[in-house]
């Protein structure tokens, strides 16, 4: 099965928040072969990502077989590196990632996760993340067990201050104190603290028992990291801004997390989480993909994960026709063939 046509597309995403993440946000790569099929993936970088796929990957995929998908993701990597390695040429080479083992799977006329395992686990744990402290102060926990609060200042905002340091106490405090015992509560800081804010929240709030604490610092802050790994007595998790599981094998060898976040969209794509699932293995490291309840990595969840928890997914996302959703704190995946999930051509042709 020859490829015959690759694009790439920006559909509108209403409610996205106004930064990068709308900017330069998630793309959908479509991919058709000469036996009629077509895989779709989802990548990053917006018109910036568009440009990537049209420029760089797609005449390396014309013409060639959708089943190579090992060489071509080293090919597009090879040619991307002067520029890439990581950030937007990955997230480009993602979505195109993507798109192919969609294609396998529906080759195979299967749902991708049972191409990756004979066993599956149908139904995992889904967490909540993304509502901020007074939701669920307000509303309680609205079926969910497990759930992550912002630990930090807002997205862009570098300022560690005591008073936000003290803002974030009272709140992960009023939360607890709130929902009692029984829930699971984990912390992201979205890389906006230092290894000092750090382990002065770990300490101050060592009896309400956080799961873990998410992206305290810069993901090249590995001098900090390894204090961390060495000081802190919360579990730390990180990764959602890692590329390669080259990348992700260095943090899992030096122990510099305890658990790793891969963004199968961003990383590199489906070829890169299994690598990534396998060095977990070998180096004891739990994964536990970002933003997992989002199709993209939910097959790989529910077919390889001994430890299956799926964040909830980007709530702009809508334009990702048929995902399954969380219901009470959990997920199923449905049994469509490849990524079991369909597009609108007003979403692809939108201008
Ligand atoms: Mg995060």
């Amino acid at each position: 099965m020859k490829i015959t046509s690759v694009r790439a597309v920006q559909p509108s995403a209403e409610g996205s928040p106004q930064d990068w993440r709308t900017w330069l946000g998630q793309i959908l790569v479509i991919i058709e072969t000469d036996d009629g099929l077509t895989g779709y993936g989802v990548g990053g970088g917006g018109p910036a990502g568009i440009q990537v796929v049209e420029t760089a990957l797609r005449h390396i995929l014309l013409g060639q077989s959708a089943e190579d998908i090992d060489s071509l993701w080293d090919e597009m990597y090879w040619r991307t590196l002067p520029y890439g390695q990581k950030g937007i040429a990955i997230m480009a080479i993602s979505g195109v990632d993507l798109a192919l083992w969609d294609l396998r799977a529906k080759r195979a006329e299967k749902p991708l996760a049972n191409i990756l395992s004979d066993e599956i686990q149908p139904t995992v744990p889904a967490y909540c993340t993304g509502r901020p402290v007074e939701e669920w102060l307000n509303n309680g926990t609205e079926g969910y067990t497990m759930l992550k609060l912002h630990l930090g200042a807002e997205p862009g905002e570098r300022d560690v201050t005591k008073e936000l340091v003290d803002s974030v106490i009272d709140g992960v405090r009023k939360v607890r104190d709130t929902l009692g015992p029984d829930v699971t509560i984990m912390g992201d800081a979205f890389m906006s603290l230092d290894v000092d804010s750090t382990l002065r929240i770990a300490d101050e709030l060592s009896d309400v028992n956080l799961g873990w604490i998410e992206e305290p610092l810069l993901p090249d802050d590995l001098e900090g990291y390894a204090r961390l790994r060495d000081e802190c007595p919360i579990p730390i998790a990180g990764g959602e801004h890692e590329y390669t599981a080259a990348s992700f094998e260095h943090l899992m060898k030096e122990r510099l997390h305890a658990i790793v976040q891969p963004d199968v969209c961003w990383c590199g794509g489906m070829t890169e989480l299994l690598k990534v699932y396998k060095l977990g293995e070998q180096y004891g490291v739990d994964v536990c993909p970002h933003r997992g309840s989002e199709i993209w990595s939910l097959h790989a969840i529910c077919a390889l994960d001994p430890k299956p928890l799926a964040e909830s997914g980007r709530p702009w996302m809508t334009w990702v026709k048929d995902r399954p959703e969380i219901v009470n704190g959990e997920i199923t995946l449905g049994d469509g063939v490849g990524f079991g999930v369909r597009f609108e051509e007003s979403d692809i042709n939108a201008k």
